[in-house]
């Protein structure tokens, strides 16, 4: 697979020797082995999220939105993946197989959260109309969690837009928090909702070669953001905070699933619950909303301490020239 040179040095960068003790380490035997060591450092944990449930991007001819959720969970079980919550929109349900989706989440065993009936921008619309937005959105996400005492009271903010005034994100905050609801934050990611749309374009056209160029190009840029969000967190605390990784159920996203879950376990990654990542101080204020807004994300951590970002590569070939 190809990398920038710049992403290279970063996943083969010189290890942290802190934290070197701890029992978790020695879980996996698929880590990494530092030349020049006999010991490794702790093992970096991730919870995997989707977002947009049920139906996320245009779809390839024929295929459902209750096949790429199926496909999602098919290839999320075969790795014993703990739960994985999918955060729905409930104006998405469009038709059966948009339905079926959210109830296959749910058979699955995974549990949903809050990502707004409308998928709002709440930087572009009043604090009183997002909170109208959020709140209709509930009757429907109590409805499918009904049968268990699981908790849906995760919200994922649309667009990551918390507020783009002081009043809107404060008073979200206060709602949030009245309502019971923790933020799930999102500590990496790399875009991978850019594929879904080229890849029904050239699925239609039937252009396999340029299908496996989107291909490597997204295990890519998935291999490239390892790289990018642990240099920040080992930059900014010396270690690997528990990563919360946002996802999309989009039908490029179902059909690279299997190797990007392989990716990540390549890299010695443990797959966690997105509760046990926010469990992490790092995530204090998504976790506990009486807490002032601070930084949630390792960029904002970064530029809070006013460090400067290093350079990301962007994916080569950019997914959206393929197959016009
Ligand atoms: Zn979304």
């Amino acid at each position: 697979m190809a990398l920038s040179s710049d992403a290279a040095h970063r996943v083969h960068s010189p290890p942290h020797h802190r934290r070197r003790t701890s029992c978790r380490s020695v879980r996996r035997s698929n880590r990494t082995r530092y030349p020049g060591s006999d010991t490794t450092p702790p093992t970096p944990k991730i919870a995997f999220t989707f977002d947009d449930l049920p139906a996320h991007g245009p779809l390839p001819p024929g295929e459902s939105r209750l096949e790429v959720a199926s496909k999602i969970l098919a290839a999320l079980h075969d790795v014993h993946m703990p739960q994985v919550f999918g955060f729905v929109n409930g104006a998405r349900v469009e038709q059966p197989s948009d339905a079926a989706a959210l109830q296959a989440w749910r058979d699955a065993g995974y549990p949903l959260g809050n990502h707004t009936w409308s998928h709002m921008n709440l930087n572009q619309h009043s604090l009183e109309e997002f909170e109208a937005d959020l709140s209709h959105n509930e009757p429907e996400l109590s409805t499918l969690m009904k049968n268990n005492n699981e908790d849906w009271h995760w919200f994922r903010f649309p667009f990551l837009a918390e507020g783009d005034t002081p009043a809107k994100s404060t008073g979200i905050r206060t709602f949030l928090a009245q309502h019971g609801y923790k933020i799930a934050a999102v500590t990496m990611s790399f875009g991978d909702y850019l594929w879904n749309e080229p890849y029904a374009r050239c699925e239609a056209k039937g252009d396999a070669k340029a299908i496996a160029l989107l291909e490597s190009s997204y295990l890519a840029a998935a291999d490239d953001s390892i790289g990018y969000y642990r240099d920040l967190s080992h930059r900014l605390y010396g270690r690997d905070i528990p990563y919360v990784l946002l996802m999309h159920v989009g039908a490029f996203d179902a059909e690279m699933l299997p190797k990007l879950l392989e990716l990540y376990r390549s890299k010695g990654f443990e797959f966690i619950t997105l509760e046990a990542a926010e469990g992490d101080e790092f995530y204090r204020n998504d976790t506990d909303l009486r807490q002032p807004s601070n930084p949630d994300t390792l960029e904002g951590a970064m530029a809070e301490r006013h460090l400067a970002l290093p350079s990301k590569a962007s994916p080569d070939p950019d997914p959206d020239t393929l197959c016009r």
